[in-house]
């Protein structure tokens, strides 16, 4: 029976989940948090092995002063809480990793070039891979006979074509500083749309598929055959639809026109367009359930916050169904993909000519965390909404470049 411990490393923490393969559940998950910063802790989770029983926790406060420390609390967690990971033999550790550039299109075996361009790609996602290197190099100090694979959020969409991946910019910042489209989100965009296919019982290869990752970040992909060939986000997540704190899609000379009228720096507005914007900025929360309660409340700037919200998706599906020329179905994954309902159907509201069409007792009666078709039986497009599973995914992939 393999193992698989997968780690997502953040700047200041560490998110892990060893899953049991036969099953492709966590046989135990954990969070390191404020590594660096002092009082930094760790909570390790064992779920119950019967449906009935209790969850044990584990807790530590004590300061880890790098990710390295924090790895080795990790491995104290599973000596005194269990599972017993030198019984387990894990077969791979699967890091995520934000940003692979062009250069990687899927997973890989971490060694000492891979570590050099993960670092080389730090200018494209620079709170990202050094946080995910840290990550790498803690964990092969911590497993040193265990495999390391990096799975990237990018690599899903190397396949796009140059006609979708390229911005009709100088010819040197698309050469000498890499400047185009790489997408994100790669991982559940793959999972999804292979889990489409198998509720349609079809070979993913012979599916087109419209997913909407729509959690704090937010992002929708095109997926013809299998393969990304359109996605939103671009050169960084900033692109594309409106997110819970960015702006996705406006007009690129904003911070222009801002520098010249409000005396902002390039680096202000960045800032600004990632925090401070999206549903953020025009409902004064950004968590969709608080949203929803104010608009109830009669609150007009979450009112239109909603309205542009799927007004954007509105956009994307109609945008994506011409890259596609025909689509197979369109997916809801993602914390607002997979609870809101009114997002869902506001989504699709007005597009029953492209075949769209939800089933409001489905829509509305939905088991959380369950996939289910919520379109009327006999739809043409049937719309579904699927849990994302991001951290099977890289565990699956890993296995995969093992070739187990
Ligand atoms: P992340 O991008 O951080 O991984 P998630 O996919 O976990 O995000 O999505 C988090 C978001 O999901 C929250 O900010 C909130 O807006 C939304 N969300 C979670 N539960 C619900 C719900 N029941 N109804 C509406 N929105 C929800």
């Amino acid at each position: 029976m393999s193992h698989v411990l997968v780690l997502n490393s953040g700047s200041s923490s560490i998110k892990y989940q060893l899953l049991d393969m036969a099953q492709g559940t966590p046989v135990a998950s954990g969070i390191v948090e404020r590594i660096g910063e002092g009082r930094s802790s760790l909570t390790h989770k064992v779920p119950a092995a019967d449906p009935g029983g209790e969850t044990r926790r584990y807790e530590r406060t004590e300061p880890y002063a790098d990710h390295e420390a924090g790895l080795k609390a990790v491995l104290d967690a599973f000596a005194a809480a269990g599972p017993d990971l030198d019984a387990i033999r894990p077969a791979a550790v699967g890091h995520r990793v934000v940003h692979g550039g062009d250069r990687f299109g899927g997973a890989v075996l971490v060694d000492d070039g891979v570590e050099s361009a993960i670092e080389e790609l730090a200018p494209l996602a620079p709170l990202h891979n050094p946080a995910n290197l840290a990550g790498i190099r803690g964990a092969r100090k911590a497993f040193p006979n265990v495999p390391q694979v990096a799975v990237f959020d990018t690599a899903f969409h190397q396949t796009l074509p140059p006609a979708a991946y390229t911005y009709a910019v100088p010819e040197e910042w698309r050469t000498g500083h890499k400047v185009r489209r790489y997408g994100f989100h790669g991982t559940s965009h793959a999972y999804v749309s292979r889990r489409a296919a198998a509720i349609l019982g079809q070979d993913p290869a012979d599916t087109n598929v419209i997913v909407l990752h729509l959690g704090n970040g937010a992002s929708a992909t095109a997926i013809e055959s299998g393969r990304s060939v359109e996605t939103s986000m671009g050169l960084t997540p900033l692109e594309g639809l409106v997110m819970g704190t960015r702006s996705g899609d406006v007009d690129p000379s904003l911070p222009a026109y801002l520098a010249r009228n409000a005396g902002m720096s390039a680096a202000e507005v960045d800032t600004a367009l990632n925090k401070r914007s999206g549903v953020l900025a025009l409902a004064g929360a950004n968590d969709m359930r608080e949203v929803w309660r104010m608009v109830d409340e009669g609150h007009e700037g979450a009112r239109l916050a909603v309205d542009v919200y799927c007004h954007r998706l509105r956009k994307y599906i109609g945008a994506y169904y011409a890259v596609l020329g025909s689509v197979d179905a369109l997916v809801f994954t993602a914390g607002v993909g997979e609870n809101d309902e009114r997002v869902r159907a506001g989504a699709v509201a007005g597009l029953e000519r492209l075949g769209l069409r939800i089933d409001p007792a489905k829509n509305d009666g939905l088991v959380r965390g369950t996939e289910q078709v919520i379109s009327p039986e006999g739809a043409e497009v049937p719309v579904m909404v699927i849990p994302t599973d991001e951290e099977l995914e890289i565990a699956v992939q890993s296995l995969e470049l093992l070739g187990r």
